[in-house]
């Protein structure tokens, strides 16, 4: 479509979408006819992200900035109230019409609700769209109407759904007859709090929408293959690395939905892509809970855990979050967080399953750990990844079933290379990974590669007997 210079422009407000393909928003917004203004609002809940997720969100607007500079376009930063800057632009640029594409966590939709009803009043056209999600939360009900409280179902009921190819991404895109003042990037110093971590993590994070498109590519050729078998291996480099991506929407759920299925069915890769598959609507089902049940962000999920005794923040929680349990499993994973922005999913299972039952700590505590660390944090996954360990959650790990880190390793780190890799900091045999965490890590920690590794700050054993003896206290 061609795009008509005189036509007031669209706003096309972006949030955790930053991508050009696979975009409805995109294709919304330049069906109006006139110039796309895309623009991006450090509003108070973008404001309140953790450390790791702000420092990655800058780099992720840098990158969509360069895309669209590339096709005649550029992103508009604002920061504030998110009406008042959208009544600004509005009343600046005279569009008469705003675009965005769904959330689906309470804060969000609470303000977006308000916002498109006041737009609506000043007679502006308002759409909405999904970008980010194969299947909506309302679209999936069972039998009787309700929402899925469980994975294995809600699989069997999206499986095998149709889903419509990715869109391309929109050609060059005209520019509005004069562009609005915009914020400088660089002046939110969105990386203050990550602070000197930046730098180490900036080594692993993959940003951006082409080179999201290209790990996927990666993936699907090279590792596919052996994603069921091997995912479960920390070390094995198995795994797509794809959530820093869908976190921000630098590549849509559609495109590595479709590049699975193709390897399902042309690859001859059937039961590695199945597995994959499911993986991605392991993230679609977070999302169909923290829309049906916002408090999962928030509160036991399950009734009766209110009075489980958990412990609030202590001293064990801050070993934890510090990496220095004197557990090696665990205090691999926590190291890896803090190195490269993520930890693998084994591992978040087991440090998250430690803090919540040998330290008998508030999952409360690690979820916020988490979010203040995680590149790839995401509202959805990451509470129901809390509270599925924890044992309050949906669908939950029972809480007699506690991971013990020791067997752990012999099952999935057998030759001790992950746990090599975080935490053999000092010496001939040293890890640049390992001593970059004491390069990371805050100076107020008072930490360094020569020191000596921790005694463990609990015995296996007790920890367990004692999390067990409280769960029978609880059912009794
Ligand atoms: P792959 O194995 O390649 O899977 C492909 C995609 O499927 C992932 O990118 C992700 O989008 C989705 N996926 C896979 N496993 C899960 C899962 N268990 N739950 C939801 N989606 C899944 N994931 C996040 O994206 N953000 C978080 O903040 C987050 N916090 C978590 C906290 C805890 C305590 C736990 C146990 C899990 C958490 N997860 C979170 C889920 C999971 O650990 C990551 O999605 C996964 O490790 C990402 O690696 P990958 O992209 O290589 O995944």
């Amino acid at each position: 479509m061609s795009t008509n210079c005189t036509a007031p422009p669209t706003l096309l407000w972006l949030r955790r979408d930053l991508r050009l393909s696979d975009h409805p928003g995109w294709q919304k917004a330049v069906e109006g006819g006139g110039p796309v203004i895309p623009v991006f609002i450090l509003d108070p809940i973008f404001d309140a992200y953790g450390a790791a997720p702000k420092w990655r969100l800058g780099e992720s607007l840098a990158a969509l900035d360069a895309d669209l500079r590339a096709r005649g376009s550029r992103l508009l930063l604002r920061r504030g109230d998110a009406a008042a800057v959208l009544d600004a632009v509005l009343d600046e640029t005279g569009a008469r019409r705003v675009v965005w594409s769904r959330l689906y966590d309470s804060a969000s939709i609470e303000r977006d609700r308000k916002i498109k009803a006041s737009l609506k009043e000043r007679g502006i056209d308002v759409e909405s769209v999904n970008s980010s999600l194969l299947f909506e939360p309302w679209t999936v009900e069972t039998n009787t109407g309700g929402f899925y409280k469980v994975y294995s179902p809600f699989w069997r009921a999206v499986a095998q759904r149709d889903l419509a190819e990715p869109i391309v991404a929109p050609g060059d895109l005209a520019p509005p007859a004069s562009w609005p003042a915009s914020d400088d990037l660089a002046s939110w110093r969105l990386g203050a709090a990550i602070n000197r971590g930046a730098e180490i993590v900036a080594r692993h994070a993959v940003v951006g929408e082409t080179a999201a498109r290209d790990r996927l590519d990666v993936f699907i050729d090279d590792r596919i293959d052996r994603y069921k078998s091997e995912r479960n291996v920390p070390s094995a480099h198995a795994c797509s690395g794809l959530s820093e991506n869908l976190t921000y929407g630098e590549i849509s759920p559609h495109t590595a939905w479709h590049a699975g299925v193709r390897a399902r069915t042309e690859r001859g890769h059937a039961a590695e892509a199945e597995h994959f598959l499911k993986e991605l609507v392991w993230r679609e089902f977070a999302y169909h809970l923290i829309y049906h049940t916002p408090q999962i962000e928030t509160e036991n999920w399950r009734e009766g855990w209110d009075a489980f005794p958990w412990r609030d923040d202590n001293e064990d929680a801050e070993r934890w979050r510090r990496g220095m349990t004197g557990v090696e499993m665990v205090d691999a994973g926590m190291r890896e967080m803090y190195v490269t922005g993520v930890m693998h999913n084994r591992t978040r299972m087991l440090t998250a399953s430690f803090l919540t039952k040998h330290l008998m700590t508030h999952w409360k505590v690690g979820e916020a750990w988490f979010r203040e660390c995680l590149i790839d944090w995401d509202p959805a996954s990451n509470a129901m990844g809390w509270q599925w360990t924890a044992g309050s959650g949906p669908d939950a790990a029972p809480y007699f079933r506690i991971f013990n880190p020791d067997t752990q390793a012999d099952k999935f780190d057998s030759d001790r290379s992950y746990r090599h890799r975080f935490l053999d900091a000092s010496g001939p045999g040293a890890h640049p990974d390992a001593t970059a965490f004491f390069d990371a890590a805050p100076r107020s920690w008072d930490i360094c590669p020569q020191g000596p590794y921790p005694e463990p700050v609990i015995g296996l054993a007790e920890g367990r007997h004692k999390a067990l003896k409280a769960y029978e206290a609880r059912s009794a």
